[in-house]
């Protein structure tokens, strides 16, 4: 990849983690996961609602850590909002390929979130960029209530 476009990204993770986008809280969310990725400090506290057909019709989030894992949130939530549940989970083992293989295309469906593509040079960065991306899929699994999940095994 050539230097200017990968200032370019780090100006959008830089812009996205200091201004993060959806940010706060949902007094109506069906489901609140709270995300924890020990190895970094990062958490992420995320709240979904979900429409008739169970897509995403809202999702907030807030939280604090490093750059990577509250840009990856803020993206993530910009591309996620309306989605339905197999479009979201298609996103999801797209950004997920996207962080963690080589070899992988860059899905023109990520939009923005291609910004985040760096990190799988860096093992310890992949869980700050997927920290989010879990919470959304447990939060989907489980559909109401509240959950928490890690990075780190139990
Ligand atoms: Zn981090």
């Amino acid at each position: 990849m050539n230097v200017e476009i990968e200032e370019l990204y780090q100006e959008v993770i830089l812009d996205h983690s200091r201004r993060p986008r959806n940010f706060g809280d949902l007094a109506d969310a069906a489901v609140r996961v709270h995300g924890d990725n020990p190895a970094c400090g990062d958490e992420i506290h995320l709240c979904v609602k979900f429409d008739a057909e169970g897509g995403l019709q809202d999702i907030k989030f807030t939280g604090y850590g490093c750059a990577i894992s509250q840009a990856s949130a803020s993206l993530m939530t910009m591309k996620l909002r309306g989605k339905s549940r197999a479009e979201v989970m298609e996103l999801l083992h797209a950004f997920h390929s996207l962080v963690t293989d080589e070899t992988s295309e860059t899905p023109k469906e990520l939009g923005d979130l291609v910004v985040m593509r760096g990190v799988r040079k860096f093992p310890q960065r992949v869980k700050c960029a997927m920290l989010a991306w879990r919470a959304v899929e447990q939060a989907l699994e489980q559909g109401a209530g509240e959950a928490t999940v890690s990075t780190e095994p139990a």
